[in-house]
């Protein structure tokens, strides 16, 4: 398989029982990238990535992670890979800075965790004991403990869940840093505008299948689609138009009301309404 790709999947299968939770999924990540997974709840997406994590086993596909099967990976293909897991609790007792320090142990080119804490923003929670931390403070910690052991790879399962949205543009900050610096970054999420701040691509996964995989600006042909300018008449009514040349629309409204154009907008479909579109017709 390519070099330049850091996952590759083809026909992946995976049954519970009767319940068919992924149908042949095909998949590939760019190394370098930051690749979203978005889709509806029950769509197959944790259980596609915890296949690609080797947390779980497929009943068939070919997938290579880093060069290797999940399933039977090299000897030190788990260091080379990140996982954001939700805490466990089982750290209760140990602070911060304890913890981050202890997972820093068992990897062989760990980052300095004194570093690590500051960069997710736990430099003033350090020395506190986990169970004191809010939700969104555990969080972090979650991000801290998947990024230590400085991975290739890292793998974020809806990362922001609970984050105050000063902290959620902490995070993307990060998560910047994290892709400038090379790590190719896997992440689920529900959050659309999540994905479009950070996602290089976007994969659209419904039905456990993926149903388009597109820069977030391209899904669902979004930079083809109408324009809509919506403007006020002299009288105040709202008036809209849908047009494949909305620059040339604007002019011919600023010549007609002969200079600004009151109430003037111009909207393309947003990604969250092509998303709902795309899997509404499923
Ligand atoms: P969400 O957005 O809600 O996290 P998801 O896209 O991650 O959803 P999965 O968790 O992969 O979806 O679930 C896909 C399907 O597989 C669902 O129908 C779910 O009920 C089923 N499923 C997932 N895990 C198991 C399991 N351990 N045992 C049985 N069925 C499961």
């Amino acid at each position: 398989m390519d070099d330049e790709l850091a996952i590759s999947v083809r026909g992946l299968r995976k049954a519970y029982g009767d319940n068919v939770a992924v149908a042949g999924v095909d998949l590939d990540v760019r190394r370098g990238e930051v690749f979203a997974l978005l889709g509806p709840n029950g769509a197959g997406k944790t259980t596609t990535v915890e296949i690609l994590e080797g947390y779980r086993r497929r009943d068939a596909g070919e997938v290579r992670v880093l060069g290797s099967d999940p399933a039977s990976p090299a000897p030190d293909w788990r260091s080379r890979v990140g996982i954001v897991l939700q805490g466990t609790g089982e750290f209760d007792e140990l602070t911060v800075a304890e913890v981050v320090r202890h997972f820093a142990g068992f990897y062989p080119d760990a980052d300095d965790p004194e570093k690590v804490i500051e960069r997710v923003g736990l430099g003033d929670k350090r020395r506190a004991r986990t169970h004191s931390l809010s939700g969104g403070q555990k969080r972090r910690l979650d991000v801290a403990l998947g990024i230590i052991g400085r991975p290739e790879l890292l793998f974020l399962d809806e990362p922001t869940t609970g984050f105050d949205p000063e902290a959620r543009r902490d995070f993307w900050e990060l998560i910047r840093d994290l892709a400038a610096a090379g790590t190719t970054i896997l992440l689920t999420t529900h959050y659309l505008d999540e994905a479009e701040a950070l996602a290089d691509r976007v994969g659209v996964i419904a039905g456990g299948q993926v149903v388009e995989v597109a820069a977030p600006d391209q899904l669902g042909n979004r930079q083809a689609a109408l324009a809509t300018v919506s403007w006020r008449t002299p009288e105040g009514a709202l008036e809209s138009a849908q047009s494949a040349t909305p620059t040339a629309l604007v002019a011919e409204l600023a010549a007609r009301f002969g200079g600004e154009v009151p109430g003037l907008t111009v909207t393309r479909p947003t990604l969250e309404d092509v998303y709902l579109t795309m899997i509404g017709h499923r």
